[in-house]
Formats: structure tokens, sequence, C-alpha cells
């Protein structure tokens, strides 16, 4: 039997025990509104986006995969770090969230295009519903996005329907606050946008 804890820093969200994955800048090419900004960012250093946790759950419909994912503050141009975002590969299955630490947004959508965004501090638990892809995005210019997740083992992870398509929303800093703003590009043919 495997190892039944494992500690995960409730201000950093980072395991002392486990090597997590990570994102950066320039592994999330397409993804951010401001390309001038996205290429200057990437060639001045390329940050550390967001890292998070495959604790290699065994991937059947009993177990379930959990782990902590750190959104990094920062903005590309004034869009806020965010993750890739992903459906899962069985659509229908859900998954919840408990946010650690930091301040930011949980954005949502299902296939047909109805979205919601959410609000998480310390403290929120957020239900994604079956259907929907889902992004956390950090909107403090100074702290970490820390949350706690779990997923049904068996659900996996379809990356390539965001990538392709984008989201039907952005969130923006205007004047100093998060502002959702459409997606100018959400549903555009990558090899002709
Ligand atoms: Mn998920």
């Amino acid at each position: 039997m495997r190892l039944l804890t494992t500690p995960f820093d409730l201000v950093t969200g980072l395991s002392g025990d486990v090597e997590p994955i990570r994102r950066n800048l320039s592994e999330m090419a397409g993804m951010y509104a401001d390309q001038a900004a996205f290429d200057a960012m990437v060639a001045g250093g390329d940050p550390l986006v967001y890292e998070f946790y495959d604790l290699g759950v065994p991937s059947d419909a009993g177990e379930i995969a959990f782990g902590t994912s750190i959104t990094y503050p920062g903005k590309v141009g004034a869009e806020y770090f965010m993750t890739k975002g992903h459906f899962h590969s069985i659509l229908e299955t859900a998954e919840v969230y408990y946010c650690l630490s930091g301040e930011g947004q949980m954005m949502m959508e299902n296939p047909e295009g109805d979205w919601k965004s959410v609000e998480m501090s310390a403290g929120t638990a957020v239900y994604v519903p079956a259907r929907y892809a889902h992004r956390s995005i950090n909107t403090s210019a100074t702290e970490p996005l820390v949350t706690f997740f779990a997923f049904r083992g068996d659900a996996g992870h379809d990356y390539g329907t965001i990538e392709e398509k984008g989201y039907r929303n952005l969130l923006v800093e205007r004047d100093g606050q998060p502002v959702t703003i459409e997606n100018p590009k959400w549903g555009a043919d990558p090899e002709t946008a």
C-alpha cells in the first residue's frame, strides 16, 4: 500500500514529499490575449505560472485523485496569471476545490457555452459541476492562489479542447479590479486566427 498521508503547506500549497508538475509561461502559447506581452515575458525569463500535484492515484472509478494547485501572482498585459484549464475526459465528472490561501476566481464553462466565474479566498469551497471546464485565476498582486482539489480517479484531463477554442471569457484588471470580458478569439480556428 502506498503512503496514505501527504503534507501540503496551507500557505504555499507545496509538499515536501512529492515533486510538483510545473507550468512556465512558454507552455501556455496562445492562451493569453496580449501576444506581445506574452512574447516579452517569455523572452525575459519565462516565469513559473503555476504548479500542481499528481500523486499517482490509480485511474479507476472508485479512486479519488487529489492534490494542491498553486497559481502564482502576475499578469500578461492586463490578464491575470491562470492555469490552462481543462475539461475532464469523462465529461460527466465533477470536482471539488477548497481554497487554502490567496485570492482569485474559478472560471467554468460547459461545451454549450454556459459559464460562471466564482470568487475564491481562503476557506471557500468550490463545486465544479460535471461537464464544466475549470481554470484557476490569481487576482492577487502578491500572494499565490492555493487550492486543494479532489476528483474521480478515472476522470482524465482534456486540455486540447481549451487549447483549440479558448475560454469564452477572459479575466483582466481594469482600474485595479478584476473584470470579465469576452474573449475575441473564442472558438476561432487556430489555423486561421
Ligand atoms: Mn479537473
